[in-house]
């Protein structure tokens, strides 16, 4: 509803010309650190599932820790962190993305999904939709029941959504 999105936008700060002159960041410290518009958010992103079966929230490093790991907690599900490569000490799954310059490389162990799964995946904010895309892939590629991707903020314009609905994959937002 609108007094809910009004109390998010209210509670993400945006910072002009950062990480680079032009971009205007939102800044989702000060929603995690209000602790009405936090536990809203969490309430809001895990309400269609509750009751439901989710086995394991996968979050992508690193704000879609912190979310992620509260809808876990409600959720009565478990948490798998999605981690830029190098970080994970057991046998992992690996992709290659693109980022705006250049290519990075995100990795789950493979062991933290068994076929069937269902999943939810989630972080602070979809922009192109690129990392969520290669996280999408790479949860698929372990057989997992991708039940929805979750974020707190939208840049609809970046075409993140589009990006992961031509994946097949149900996308939840909460503020653009
Ligand atoms: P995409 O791959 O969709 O272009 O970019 C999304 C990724 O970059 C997410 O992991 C997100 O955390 C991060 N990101 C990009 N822009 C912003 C921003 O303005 N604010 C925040 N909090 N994260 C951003």
């Amino acid at each position: 509803d609108s007094s809910l999105k009004q109390t998010l936008v209210d509670a993400i700060r945006n910072i002009p010309d950062y990480p680079k002159p032009g971009v205007m960041f939102r800044d989702i410290t000060t929603l995690l650190g209000n602790a009405r518009a936090f536990r809203r958010a969490v309430d809001e992103l895990v309400h269609p599932y509750a009751g439901g079966k989710v086995d394991q929230v996968a979050g992508i490093e690193a704000r879609g820790f912190i979310i992620g790991g509260a809808m876990a907690h409600q959720l009565s599900s478990g948490f798998v962190p999605i981690r830029k490569k190098g970080k994970l000490p057991r046998d992992t799954v690996r992709i290659a993305y693109s980022l705006e310059y250049g290519l990075d490389e995100m990795e789950m162990h493979r062991d933290a999904i068994a076929p069937g799964d269902k999943v939810i995946l989630v972080d602070d904010l979809i922009a192109t939709g690129g990392t969520a895309e290669a996280a999408v892939k790479l949860l698929q590629q372990m057989g997992a029941d991708i039940v929805a991707a979750c974020f707190i903020i939208d840049l609809p314009e970046l075409g993140g959504r589009k990006k992961l609905e031509a994946l097949g994959v149900n996308v939840r937002t909460l503020v653009a």
